[in-house]
């Protein structure tokens, strides 16, 4: 089940039907990144949001195979998988598990580098992106499902440690923190280094768990987008990259102002009661000069794409010749 994203309405309100308890494989993965040092304000926040949201999208869109979206809490999608009986699974499925989160790391790396090279603007929110990251949480136990009308919640104490456990020792950004309850049910590949923790969770006492580390994990923002390579992109992508983020944040802004849009509750970013960005008159100027400033501001953007393309193109250039 794919739940609506912040800001949108239930499509669907289904039936409420009693818990059932089952054993599951329980997942959270978290976005982190922005700083309190940030400067909020109406444009921050607006193109935070827009950020986050195209981030959650990517993680629904590369779920591991047979999960279960329970909700979407904040910067952070809690999703789960049946079991089929409480021991371990086939060690296949646990590898299987294992690659998904790992391509799912991948891809949400090359979002993150796609959004920060085709930004909107300069403000600090645009900055930031560089600086974004997923981290997941795994644990196994019973739950009971209780779904309630568009989302599904999960209720029982090992609900509780997986939430719990956002909170730990490990001092990394970028980290797949998994249970011994659910050692058997994930296994990264061999390229993710790992090494035995021990949590204390609050509340409920100490937890054994692996933490695994991604390869290149340690590098900066810049080490990732060389690694991923954004420059090598042909022009017409990192164009429509550009024009397609425009279009997005625009929008969303626009959306915001004139208050068609609800602001998400994100942990990342600043209560929403902190800046007031419904204003009717500046909706209005927007929507009236948007037939001008729109395709000058895809002009405009799209001259920048064109100017770093041929900068690179240059270096690049130099660079081979300069090669032996
Ligand atoms: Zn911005």
């Amino acid at each position: 089940m794919r739940p609506e994203l912040p800001g949108r309405q239930p499509a669907v309100v289904q039936q409420q039907s009693p818990p059932v308890v089952e054993d599951l494989v329980l997942f959270l993965a978290d976005i982190s990144g922005y700083t309190s040092f940030m400067k909020w304000n109406v444009e921050t926040l607006v193109h935070s949001q827009a950020v986050i949201t195209i981030l959650l999208e990517t993680i629904l869109d590369r779920l591991p195979a047979g999960s279960e979206v329970s909700k979407l809490e904040g910067d952070a999608v809690f999703f789960y998988v049946r079991k089929r009986d409480p021991g371990p699974p086939p060690r296949e499925e646990a590898l299987a598990t294992g690659r998904a989160l790992a391509s799912l790391w991948e891809t949400f790396n090359r979002k993150v580098v796609e959004l920060s090279r085709s930004r909107y603007c300069e403000c600090d929110a645009c900055r930031g992106i560089e600086n974004l990251r997923v981290k997941f949480i795994v644990h196994a136990g019973k739950a009971a499902i209780h779904p309630v009308r568009h989302f599904v919640e999960l209720a029982g104490l090992d609900v509780i440690v997986v939430h719990r456990l956002l909170k730990n020792s490990v001092g990394t950004r970028e980290y797949a923190l998994v249970t011994d309850g659910a050692a058997a049910d994930v296994e990264f590949p061999p390229e993710w280094a790992s090494c035995t923790s021990r949590e204390e969770c609050e509340g409920i006492g100490s937890v054994a768990a692996r933490v695994y580390t991604p390869p290149g994990a340690a590098g900066g923002a810049a080490e990732v987008d060389s690694r991923l390579g954004y420059d090598r992109h042909p022009l017409a992508t990192k164009v429509w990259h550009k024009a397609r983020w425009t279009w997005r944040v625009f929008t969303a802004e626009l959306l915001l102002r004139c208050g068609f849009s609800r602001r998400p509750a994100y942990r990342n970013v600043p209560p929403a009661e902190a800046t007031a960005a419904v204003d009717p008159v500046l909706a209005v100027v927007m929507l009236v000069a948007a037939p001008i400033t729109l395709p000058v501001l895809l002009v405009q953007n799209t001259l920048t794409v064109l100017q770093e393309h041929r900068d690179w193109a240059r270096s690049a250039s130099r660079g081979s010749s300069a090669q032996p």
